[in-house]
């Protein structure tokens, strides 16, 4: 029998590489409060301007994910955007991650 997959999102971080993460308009007024979390993002405009977090190209990763062997850690975790918050760890969404990433589900 496999082993039961222990879903920490400590020491996974799948879902924060190779996604553009949208901030919503109470993730975007709380960021313009705070220049150290607004560094962290990126403009876009279309018709309005609206808010992503920066991705790191050249590991295909959110800029706020801090890497050390083993651990993949947001620094902004109290104060992440909602669509991370909303994203659930196990989910399907999850699970494709990990799959992307090389990781068992
Ligand atoms: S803000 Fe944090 S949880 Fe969201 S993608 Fe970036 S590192 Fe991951």
């Amino acid at each position: 029998m496999a082993e039961p997959v222990d879903y920490d999102c400590l020491a996974c971080g799948a879902c924060c590489h190779g996604l553009d993460v949208l901030l919503d308009n109470a993730d975007q007024d709380r960021f313009e409060r705070r220049p150290d979390l607004l560094r962290k993002t990126r403009e876009y405009w279309c018709g309005q301007t609206v808010l992503f977090m920066r991705r790191d190209d050249r590991h295909d990763r959110c800029v706020a994910l801090e890497v050390t062997p083993g651990c993949w850690k947001c620094t902004i975790y109290d104060e992440r955007p909602q669509l991370c918050r909303d994203f659930e760890a196990g989910s399907e969404d999850c699970r494709t991650a990990r799959r992307a990433r090389g990781l068992p589900v």
